[in-house]
């Protein structure tokens, strides 16, 4: 059995990888979605499709979960109503869906397919939002996500770029 799951992982955090080992429990394999591929370098959508790539394989490399799960970025369609048949046309084949999303929940049932909903794991803490936030006002963020994510962004000037970005050029 292969699942699906999706997200726009700005970043790709603990909660992330917490619903992804326990999908890992319940199917062979997982794809794992980008969603919003296409967008970067704003307050909501901080990092690239491909940095994105980056966070979540080195993160499944961590955890050996590597060889079990596909990575495939997707851009959206500004039509939610034939949003399923354009995913289905970018990604590997799968049985099931995973999702939280209401929005998500509610395309891919009205497609037929049957959809779970995973445990939310401190989704206070655990969240791109809280993050975000965190990484802004100069807060402690690496501890909420995966220390190779930590890394990556680190590396690339994540917090740097998030913060520019959020600026405005009004005084
Ligand atoms: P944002 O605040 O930017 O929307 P997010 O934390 O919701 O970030 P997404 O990439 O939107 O992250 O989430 C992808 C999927 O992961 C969604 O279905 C979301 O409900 C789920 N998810 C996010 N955080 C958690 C968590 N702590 N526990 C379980 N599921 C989570
Ligand atoms: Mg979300």
């Amino acid at each position: 059995m292969r699942a699906l799951y999706i997200g726009r992982f700005q970043p790709y955090h603990l909660g992330h990888q917490a619903v992804i080992e326990k999908i890992a429990e319940e199917v062979e394999e997982i794809v794992i979605v980008i969603g919003s591929a296409q967008d970067s370098h704003t307050p909501e959508n901080p990092f690239t499709g491909g940095e994105r790539m980056e966070m979540i394989y080195a993160s499944l490399r961590e955890c050996s979960l590597c060889h079990r799960c596909y990575v495939a970025p997707l851009q959206d369609v500004q039509r939610n109503s034939v949003w399923v048949s354009h995913l289905r046309s970018m990604v590997p084949r799968f049985d099931v869906a995973y999702s939280n999303n209401p929005l998500v929940v509610q395309l891919i049932s009205e497609a037929g397919i049957a959809v779970r909903k995973p445990p939310m794991y401190q989704r206070e803490v655990y969240s791109g939002t809280a993050i975000r936030r965190l990484m802004r006002e100069g807060g402690d963020w690496e501890r909420l996500v995966p220390r190779a994510v930590a890394e990556i962004i680190r590396e690339m000037g994540g917090v740097e770029r998030l913060v520019s970005v959020s600026k405005s050029d009004m005084p």
